[in-house]
């Protein structure tokens, strides 16, 4: 399919860490039925860039459990790991314009250089020690240059949201030392090349996207509109995941798993009798509500924990 001409194009974007869990299921279902709401293509990539954490048999899982639960995806699934050489280039082009720099320094030597109170928002903030060394780029981890300009997005659900990123996290790693290439980078790199213009996530990514922004800006990428949807927790209040044990989710339960992810979403319900998983969300999608979605980062779900 040609989504050229198509003005919204949506992407759920799992990493096959494990199989899918209700947490993951709600994802799913909103970017779907936001996609489908506004007349949009729906596009699935499979983020297995961290190599170490990702089995291949999950992502064939995944998709088939998505197969499952009616929730069809729009042309070809694009897969992180076969797209090394594009994450290549980009990082050449970066390099070229001094954007990147090599960094040798370990975990602990950022813990232990981290002066009290310069914590940020997720841990220690890297305090610049190997910007100026330049340092060779082969067999150390690479970072990108940040600065301190606000930057500001308007999410869909969670309203306006600002960071400095060289103050609350500091120049981040786009390559690690061990050649990976890391989510940041290509989650830019993919977001653009599918010319997605409305990403629908969790919650738990909301603080990335400002390093997501700032990366577009270096790379002259568009900037789309995000909407981050509450994380769904457990009994205990821990985000559903495979460290935290979420069951894996079936064909079997779909009525209900769906049935569970819009509640959560305090979307209203379809009048209609669920006849199939299909037809069952294209009432869902005629009723899809953004304004009714809980303005949090964490909501306790119904299922799955
Ligand atoms: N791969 C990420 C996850 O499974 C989602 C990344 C994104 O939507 O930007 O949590």
């Amino acid at each position: 399919m040609n989504h050229a001409n198509t003005k919204y194009i949506g992407r759920f974007a799992p990493s096959p860490t494990g199989p899918l869990h209700f947490g993951s299921l709600v994802a799913a279902v909103a970017s779907y039925l936001d996609s489908r709401a506004n007349g949009g293509a729906w596009l699935v990539r499979i983020e297995d860039v961290d190599t170490t954490r990702c089995k291949p048999h999950f992502s064939g899982e995944i998709l088939a459990t998505l197969h499952a639960f009616g929730l069809n995806w729009d042309g070809e699934v694009m897969v992180q790991s076969e797209r090394a050489a594009r994450y290549s280039t980009v990082m050449d082009q970066l390099a070229t314009k001094q954007f990147t720099y090599a960094c040798a320094c370990s975990r602990k030597e950022i813990a232990d250089s981290a002066t009290a109170g310069s914590d940020g928002i997720e841990g220690p903030v890297y305090p610049g020690t190997c910007r100026a060394r330049a340092l060779p780029f082969k067999a150390n981890a690479i970072r990108v240059r940040t600065t301190n300009d606000e930057i500001r997005f308007v999410d869909r659900v969670q309203g306006e949201c600002v960071q400095r990123v060289e103050t609350e996290i500091g120049d981040f790693i786009l390559r690690r030392r061990d050649g990976l290439f890391a989510y940041q980078l290509a989650v830019v790199v993919d977001d653009a090349d599918q010319g997605v213009t409305h990403v629908v996530r969790g919650a738990d990514l909301l603080d990335s996207t400002a390093r997501q922004i700032h990366l577009q800006h270096l790379l002259g990428f568009p900037t789309p509109q995000y909407l981050h949807i509450p994380v769904v927790t457990n009994d205990v209040g821990q985000k559903l995941s495979k460290q935290t044990l979420a069951p894996a989710i079936g064909a079997a339960d779909a009525r209900k798993l769906l049935r569970d992810a819009l509640r959560d979403l305090r979307q209203p319900l379809p009048d209609t009798p669920f006849a199939t998983t299909g037809e069952w969300l294209r009432a869902a999608t005629l009723r899809w509500n953004v304004a009714a979605i809980p303005k949090c980062r964490t909501l306790a779900g119904s299922s799955g924990g």
